[in-house]
């Protein structure tokens, strides 16, 4: 089989240009955020480098070669830029640039003439490695803070490409591919470089199926949660439940007292903040496992695993704390409300969470009952199952 080399380039070249103007063109209807500029810009930049070396021989030496092999490692440095941007990673367009020039500047200090042919292949391929296993860390990272599959295959696939630039830089250090004529040499070179087109394509699918999955995490999150508190919404805590890794739960229904009247007071604006501060009190006691929904309104509940009941008053009591502390240091001392609640222990299935928050709900009533702020715990008792 003959493998063109100088062929296999002219198809990589025109592939990622074709990809770098469908990322821009996404980029152009203002839907996608920044990353795909920064992807487009990274292809559209390593395609024209291609595409200049592959006229070797055709214009002159400082247009395909070094002009070319510039814009090959800018292009390839940009794409590690493009998926910092892709992670929500703070880049900095002055760090960007310094990177790209420091590192793409010396091919044009390497000698000229076939002698510098496997140097400069050596270069090229050594910073692209280094590029792609930076580009897999950073992949890696989204996999690991956001649970993206996508985003751990895409970060994995870069490292058959940066195996595939080892291979070739430690070829061209021992003068196995370069010389005078670098399109005319050894069959694996060409291989190598026709596998990388693929991966360059499968790259750029993936980049989009991560987009994608991380725009419907985002929808189902906010689905799921209370805009205002933050809190899961009802939907949200119906997902969640039962707690099958739970032997018992403790329900707590949580109202603030007067509520009407301090929105009639102060105003609705000070009664979201309030809510506001009541959520960020409560994750305070909270442990990360515990559940936190707002029910509606001023009503809150909250989901304790494996607690005993005198375990579940004292995290109920210390949440009244919490907000009566919170609350005074951002709304003053005119501003005071106060917590009602409602405790009740019961089983981990699921058709206990009605009979539960009914239970809860007539510890609350009573807590109202009994002239309000404080707790109260469910005079029924179930067996935990
Ligand atoms: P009680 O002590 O008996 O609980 O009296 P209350 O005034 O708190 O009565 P209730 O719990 O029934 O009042 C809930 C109030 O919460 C009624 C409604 O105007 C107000 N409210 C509901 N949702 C919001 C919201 O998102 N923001 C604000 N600021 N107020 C809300
Ligand atoms: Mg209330």
């Amino acid at each position: 089989m003959v493998l063109d080399l100088r062929t296999i380039y002219v198809v990589s070249a025109l592939t990622l240009l074709v990809l770098g103007s469908v990322h821009l063109a996404t980029f152009a209807t203002g839907r996608f955020g920044r990353w795909p500029a920064w992807w487009g810009a990274s292809y559209i930049v390593l395609g024209t480098g291609t595409v200049l070396v592959c006229l070797r021989d055709i214009v002159p030496y400082s247009v395909s070669i070094q002009a070319g092999n510039v814009l090959t490692i800018a292009g390839y440095l940009l794409s590690f830029f493009a998926i910092r941007v892709l992670a929500d990673r703070p880049v900095s367009y002055r760090s960007c640039l310094l990177t790209i020039v420091c590192l793409s500047l010396p091919v044009l200090v390497l000698p000229t003439g076939a002698v510098a042919v496997s140097a400069r292949l050596f270069y090229i391929s050594a910073v692209c490695c280094l590029c792609d296993l930076a580009v897999l860390r950073e992949g890696i990272g989204i996999y690991r803070r956001e649970r993206l599959f996508s985003a751990g295959l895409l970060a994995w696939l870069y490292l058959p490409t940066a195996a595939l630039f080892l291979v070739r830089a430690v070829m061209a250090a021992t003068g196995e591919i370069g010389g005078p004529d670098p399109y005319g040499t050894t069959m694996v070179h060409s291989w190598m470089a026709s596998t990388g087109v693929i991966f360059l394509a499968i790259r750029s699918m993936l980049i989009v199926l991560m987009a994608a999955e991380r725009s419907r995490g985002e929808l189902v999150a906010q689905a799921h949660h209370d805009p205002l508190t933050g809190a899961l919404n009802r939907g949200g805590l119906a997902q969640r439940l039962p707690l099958r890794d739970a032997q018992s739960v403790a329900l707590l229904i949580v109202d603030i007292d007067h509520f009407k009247q301090l929105n009639d007071q102060f105003g609705h604006a000070a009664g979201d903040v309030v809510l506001k501060l009541f959520a960020t009190a409560a994750r305070g006691v909270l442990r990360p496992d515990d559940l936190l929904s707002r029910h509606g309104g001023d009503e809150f509940i909250v989901l304790l695993k494996d607690v005993s009941e005198d375990g579940a008053i004292a995290v109920a009591e210390r949440m009244r704390a919490a907000f009566a502390d919170i609350v005074s240091r951002h709304q003053g001392p005119d501003v005071a409300p106060t917590l009602s609640i409602g405790v009740a222990i019961g089983g981990s299935a699921s058709a206990d969470f009605e009979t539960l928050l009914a239970r809860a709900d007539a510890a609350l009533y009573a807590s109202k009952r009994m002239g309000r702020d404080r707790v109260e715990a469910s005079a029924d008792r179930e067996q935990a199952a």
